[in-house]
């Protein structure tokens, strides 16, 4: 075979299956062929504009359509896709297209005051609001043959999401999105005619590599929602007898909060892909009760993001657990010696394989720090592994800390804190103490019409946790500090002084 990257899909399909829709968006279906076409014309456009093989293409905006089509079109002349948070100000924006080295930007009108105020997108070769695309993308020509890549070259550049630090633009090759693929298709079971909805952002790996790309291998149809709501979820399940969604954590809750969750109509949904964080045992029985079940995974920006899954049937056997080693690659959990763990004994997980990023986008250095010698990417997460060899994601490797000799997971403190019923958010972090070394300080942000004392918090948490773990310091505070995936960022919360 000539090509196997991301470049050659939507040529395939529109000779496999070119009257099936690929995109369903408000009242807008377009079919495979139709795709494929709108593709070419774009690929045409973006070579007119100068854009070559190896170049990056740069996309801006809430999930839409546009967003499916400027990538595929991307891979189709060899270029490089670069997917933006839409969350991000401009000067983060103004960051990664500079990273990046982004020679096009297309963007969604939402957006448009973000570049406006960018300082870079001005000497790009290209900005195409998305008021102007169709008319753009209407001059170009509707066949273009896709460039021959091989799998190890790169296809895009995803942005991690910034938890830790300054997002890093992982490099995924076609080689990893396909094995991701794989490794998907290897654990859902799927029946036939897909009706997938993206719910979530698809500037983000799970949305893009878990949702929208295994549709298109498989010749489904995806459902595209604009922005995240409980209604138009429901609506559209019913409406088009949506068959897979991924979601976070966040939004099941919502679902299964609704007054419409119990007259809902969803018996047409046969997998629910969550990733991000463990689901809490309590919403897994909400849905259990409805029959459906979760395939569950853990990974990352760089693993493509698949690194351990769970699959569907064991939902409710192993509560907690983020699954087992995706089948096309390797997992390991090991002391910071790399050797590996026992059963049970807390390690950093570690991944091999077809999936995992080559590195980052220019930055020989966090690549460097990212790998260990023998090869294996760090992932920089700490997992116990149970006898039967299922991973149970612990917290972040930087978050950990020390006190008094113990390890303290805040992750595992944060779940004690939630389980107050006045607490909507909490965050832990370790801060220095003369005499265990480190103590916790817990950041609490109340539910509306509650009140708490640190003395009354740690009361609580007394018998729940283990004396060490006890956060020493508790703020109330308003809200906490979150990346442009919601994820708290925990640096700015180190920043802040303790109380004299
Ligand atoms: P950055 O790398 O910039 O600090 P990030 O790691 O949050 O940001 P992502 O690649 O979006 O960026 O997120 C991957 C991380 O999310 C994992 O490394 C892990 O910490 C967490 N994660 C993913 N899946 C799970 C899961 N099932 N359970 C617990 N944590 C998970
Ligand atoms: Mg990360």
């Amino acid at each position: 075979m000539r090509n196997a990257g991301l470049g050659s899909w939507t040529a395939r399909r529109a000779i496999i299956s070119p009257d099936r829709p690929a995109i369903v968006f408000g009242e807008r279906v377009t079919t495979y062929a139709e795709l494929h076409e709108r593709v070419c014309r774009l690929a045409s456009r973006l070579r007119a504009a100068g854009v070559e093989a190896g170049d990056r293409v740069a996309y801006l905006g809430p999930n839409h359509p546009a967003f499916v089509e400027t990538m595929f079109a991307t891979y189709v002349i060899g270029g490089i896709f670069v997917p933006l948070n839409f969350r991000l100000t401009a000067p983060e924006i103004d960051y990664q297209l500079r990273d990046s080295g982004a020679r096009v930007l297309v963007h969604g009108p939402e957006c448009a005051a973000t570049v406006q105020a960018s300082t870079v997108a001005g000497s790009l070769l290209r900005v195409v609001p998305l008021s102007a695309y169709e008319q753009w993308l209407a001059a170009g020509q509707a066949q273009v043959a896709a460039v021959a890549v091989s799998l190890d070259e790169p296809a895009c550049v995803l942005y991690t999401s910034g938890t830790t630090g300054r997002p890093k633009g992982a490099v995924l090759t076609h080689g990893n999105v396909v094995w991701n693929c794989y490794n998907l298709l290897v654990g859902v079971d799927v029946a036939g005619d897909e009706v997938t909805l993206i719910s979530a952002p698809l500037f983000h790996v799970a949305a893009l590599n878990q949702c929208l790309l295994p549709t298109v291998l498989k010749g489904g149809c995806s459902v595209i929602m604009p922005a995240w709501g409980v209604d138009e979820c429901f609506d559209l399940i019913a409406r088009h007898r949506v068959t897979w969604m991924f979601g976070v954590t966040t939004m099941y809750a919502d679902l299964a909060r609704s007054p419409r969750w119990e007259s809902a109509d969803l018996t047409s949904v046969r997998n629910l892909i969550v990733g991000g964080a463990a689901l809490p045992e309590g919403l897994i029985r909400i849905y259990l009760s409805r029959a459906l079940t979760f395939c569950q995974g853990y990974g990352m920006t760089e693993t493509a993001p698949g690194a351990t899954f769970l699959e569907a049937p064991e939902t409710a056997s192993h509560v907690g657990s983020a699954g087992v080693p995706v089948f096309f690659a390797d997992v390991r959990c090991v002391r910071p010696d790399h050797t590996d763990v026992e059963p049970g004994e807390p390690g950093e997980v570690q991944v091999r394989g077809p999936n995992v990023t080559p590195g980052y986008w220019g930055n020989e250095a966090a690549t460097a720090q990212s790998f260990a010698d023998d090869g294996w990417f760090r992932t920089g997460d700490i997992a116990v592994v149970s006898v039967d060899g299922h991973y149970r994601i612990v917290d972040r490797l930087k978050d950990m800390f020390v006190s008094g000799g113990e390890n303290v997971y805040p992750a595992e403190v944060e779940a004690a804190i939630f389980e107050h019923p006045g607490v909507a958010e909490a965050a832990v972090i370790g801060v220095p103490d003369e005499k265990w070394g480190e103590v916790g300080r817990a950041f609490v942000v109340l539910a509306p019409g509650h009140s708490l004392s640190s003395s009354a918090l740690q009361d609580f948490l007394t018998g729940r946790l283990a004396r060490f773990k006890i956060p020493r310091y508790v703020d109330v505070v308003d809200g906490l500090p979150r990346t442009g995936s919601n994820k708290v960022r925990k640096a700015p919360l180190r920043e802040i002084p303790l109380p004299s």
